[in-house]
């Protein structure tokens, strides 16, 4: 595939574009949810026939991003990716209040992969989408440990992105990737039927469907065995850990999301490999 760029330049830019979309990320998984919160608000209240409560404007830009503990606006200078919580020493400039070292974590997850992406992938337009798959998984993965949500809003862009640059064969034939997307859909609503005929509880939500779908339209249904076997294993090893080190109550659903969204990204990298080993 046609290169775009030297590597000797693809890959810092990849690194530093990488820390940059992971700031943006950290802005997403904190605020859809809440976007989602207010939307549903605004429709129960159309649907009661009340006028909506008036709020102020709230969006992916709008406020700009403030300290939760004192309000100080966060500057351009204390928004530099991982340098800034390192340099303040994760807290904030103006209250000293301690500020999650989630947040460079996320920068750092989203710059390693993307590094990652473009190594593998090389600075084409394979490497460019598999940046793109990558950093969305990142979102979800963290919207969903946090609020056992997986926004359509991210889910079905996913998807449609995947069966769009199937449509070059950009990952694998179209045809597989319309086939994983179906079956991947399919595979976790039986399950999902199953365990609630059976136990008369759900296992997961819809979203998990829909994002097992969007990994199917990205990298084909070969991939579906292996990917839903490497997130339960990941879900159970995870959720029992869980329980024993940080005493989570068992009675607390475990989102699946996270997991489903880590074997996507370990089945983009090595999963045609694994794939070799007992496909003919
Ligand atoms: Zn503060």
């Amino acid at each position: 595939m046609a290169s775009l760029l030297d590597p000797a330049v693809a890959l810092p830019a990849a690194a530093v574009i990488g820390l940059c979309v992971g700031s943006f990320l950290n802005v997403v998984i904190h605020r859809l949810p809440r976007m989602m919160e207010r939307g549903w608000a605004v429709q129960c209240a159309e649907l009661a026939g009340r006028e909506p409560e008036p709020g102020p404007r709230y969006n992916l830009v709008v406020p700009r991003s403030a300290c939760p503990a004192c309000g100080h606006r966060i500057t351009a200078l204390e928004n530099v990716p991982v340098v800034s919580w390192l340099a303040l020493r994760g807290r904030c400039s103006a209250c000293r209040a301690a500020i999650s070292p989630r947040y460079p974590a996320v920068e750092l997850l989203a710059g390693a992969l993307a590094l990652m992406a473009i190594w593998q992938f090389g600075p084409t337009w394979k490497g460019i989408a598999a940046c793109g798959f990558l950093w969305t998984l990142i979102a979800l993965a963290f919207i969903d440990a946090d609020t056992q949500l997986l926004p359509d809003d991210l889910t079905l862009p996913l998807m449609w992105a995947g069966l769009a640059a199937n449509l070059f064969g950009l990952f694998v034939p179209l045809a597989s990737a319309v086939i994983g997307t179906i079956a991947g859909y399919l595979a976790l609503w039986t399950l999902y039927w199953l365990f609630k005929l059976i136990r008369g509880k759900e296992g997961m939500g819809y979203g998990d469907f829909k994002l097992l779908a969007a990994l199917g339209a990205w990298l084909g249904w070969p991939m579906l065995p292996q990917i839903v076997l490497l997130s339960s294993v990941l879900g159970a090893v995870g959720g029992i850990a869980m329980i024993l080190l940080m005493g989570r109550d068992r009675a607390v659903p475990i989102p699946y999301g996270p997991w489903l969204a880590a074997a996507g990204a370990v089945a983009l990298f090595v999963g045609p490999a694994i794939n070799a080993l007992y496909l003919p």
